[in-house]
């Protein structure tokens, strides 16, 4: 079982990476990819979890905007840590996220709600890069909402007049600094209408041209015609085809492996990557 997408307490998961790797262990997953959102904190202390015989794969998963203002996701895999141009675009976008944090938070307290930056602060791990489900969380100790899931369907939506977007690269720049360090860039549930406003199928051959490896088609987030329309692009594009849980811990309702990538689209895919970073023990 190969999971090519999944989130630890280094960005919005609960799980450590030591855990979320003794979890995959205990799951029978052979390949594991940890892609915190636009960090790469938590890869030496997956690197020294790493036993039995699992094959951990490294990466982040990059926060990005188009020119239009839509959100995509970004997934790199394999890229070279010490890249200063990536570490540079990952410190940018967690820094954005800060001053967008603050402006929701000034929204939602102008019509009345309970909410502070010290709480959301309260409610982050250490380290972490600060996200929309922190907000959620301390919004739910505070008792204003129920649950992360509840907040997403509705007060942290992307379309609610809460939201604010932050600082990111385009999904072109970020396809481009993934690949010049090294790595191979996948996007992520890019057909997540649910989510807010979604690419079009017009707008990947501007991701291709860029240097686009994959695309993720099988993912919670996307209904069976969504798949469908994807799978169709990738083959076009002689792109490779991925699938992966988005696991968050106990933070979201994903379970690992429940959507998995076939083995041999995981060979090609990381056939692309300059060098064999797969981290074994
Ligand atoms: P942000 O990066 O701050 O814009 O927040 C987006 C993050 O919220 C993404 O990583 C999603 O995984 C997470 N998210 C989206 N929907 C949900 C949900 N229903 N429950 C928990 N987390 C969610
Ligand atoms: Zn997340
Ligand atoms: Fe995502
Ligand atoms: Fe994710």
């Amino acid at each position: 079982m190969i999971d090519l997408h999944t989130h630890t307490t280094c960005s919005d998961g609960t799980d450590s990476p030591r855990e979320l790797i003794n979890k995959a262990l205990s799951q029978g997953i052979d390949v594991l990819a940890i892609t915190d959102h636009d960090t790469t904190a938590g890869w030496s202390e997956a690197r020294k979890a790493v036993r039995g015989d699992i094959e951990l794969v490294l990466g982040a998963e990059i926060s990005c905007l188009t020119h239009d203002g839509i959100s995509v996701h970004m997934l790199g895999l394999l890229f070279d840590e010490n890249n200063a141009p990536m570490q540079k675009l990952l410190e940018e976008t967690r820094d954005g996220r800060i001053p967008r944090m603050k402006k929701m938070i000034e929204l939602m307290r102008a019509e009345g709600m309970n909410i502070s930056m010290e709480d959301v602060e309260a409610a982050m791990p250490p380290g972490a890069t600060l996200g929309r489900p922190h907000l959620a969380d301390a919004l739910v100790k505070n008792g204003v909402i129920a649950s992360r899931d509840e907040a997403f369907q509705g007060l942290l939506n992307n379309d609610s007049r809460f939201y604010v977007s932050h600082a990111a690269p385009t999904p072109e720049e970020a396809i481009s600094i993934i690949r010049s360090a090294g790595g191979v860039a996948i996007i992520a549930h890019a057909f997540a209408s649910h989510r807010g406003q979604i690419l079009g199928a017009q707008d990947f051959q501007g991701l291709c041209d860029a240097g686009l490896n994959a695309i993720e088609v099988n993912h919670r987030d996307h209904s069976d015609s969504e798949r469908e329309m994807l799978r169709a692009i990738a083959i076009e594009q002689n792109l490779v085809i991925t699938g992966s849980s988005d696991y968050h811990g106990n933070g979201k309702l994903n379970s690992l492996g429940e959507n998995s990538t076939d083995l041999e689209q995981w060979l090609r895919l990381e056939s692309q990557a300059n060098a064999r970073r797969v981290v074994k023990a």
